[in-house]
């Protein structure tokens, strides 16, 4: 995707920026149940405060809109799109067939809240898996770089001609083959690290 010699972040959002959820990855809700459940909820609504405007919530919606941020991902991430002029970008799948416009523009909102001076420009997205999407990429180059937890898109994107680097967040493991980010460590020696990592890269 990159043509020149220095690197392009592409960096993820569930389980890097944004801290992991497991109930929004939660199986069986289909679209019937979605309309049924809130159905639902507005009749309750209605019969405990009639005339009163019905306020609901079910597990799909806005799942995104308020998860806590990771600090150390986000201090990175501030980092890197301040000191590689602007070349860190956010690459997030949306997860819910029903509600694609709803779940982009609140992670959108998201990265307007939590990342610094944050360009909707650099806002990157796919529609359905990520995985799935990084296969048809072409033209990636050992600069294009992803920062992701889940191995299956940082096996996708090295097969792809990108590098891949994983983000120890606390719930998934670190991996031999590959270098990696962590939550554990301050930002300032997993930056660190990574500009030793990049030398390595350019050599
Ligand atoms: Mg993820």
């Amino acid at each position: 995707m990159t043509t020149d010699t220095t690197p392009t972040f592409y960096v993820d959002m569930d389980g890097v920026l944004a801290m992991y959820d497991y109930n929004m990855y939660l199986p069986g809700v289909s679209r019937e149940n979605l309309f049924a459940g809130r159905k639902a909820l507005i009749e309750l609504s209605n019969k405990n405060a009639p005339g009163k405007l019905a306020r609901y919530q079910i597990p799909w919606e806005h799942v995104y809109r308020d998860l806590p941020g990771d600090p150390v991902a986000i201090a990175i991430f501030n980092a890197l799109y301040r000191d590689h002029d602007k070349k860190a970008k956010v690459l997030t799948g949306l997860g819910c067939p029903y509600l694609l416009s709803e779940q982009m523009l609140d992670k959108l909102w998201w990265c307007h809240s939590h990342l610094g001076g944050f360009d909707n420009k650099d806002f990157l997205c796919t529609f359905g898996s990520k995985d799935g999407a990084v296969t048809h990429l072409k033209n990636l180059t050992s600069m294009d770089i992803l920062i992701d937890d889940y191995n299956e898109n940082l096996d996708s994107w090295r097969k792809s001609g990108g590098t891949p680097i994983k983000y120890v967040n606390g719930i998934n493991s670190a991996r031999a083959d590959m270098f990696c980010l962590s939550s554990v460590r301050t930002p300032f020696e997993n930056l660190k690290n990574l500009e030793d990592f990049l030398k390595t890269l350019k050599a």
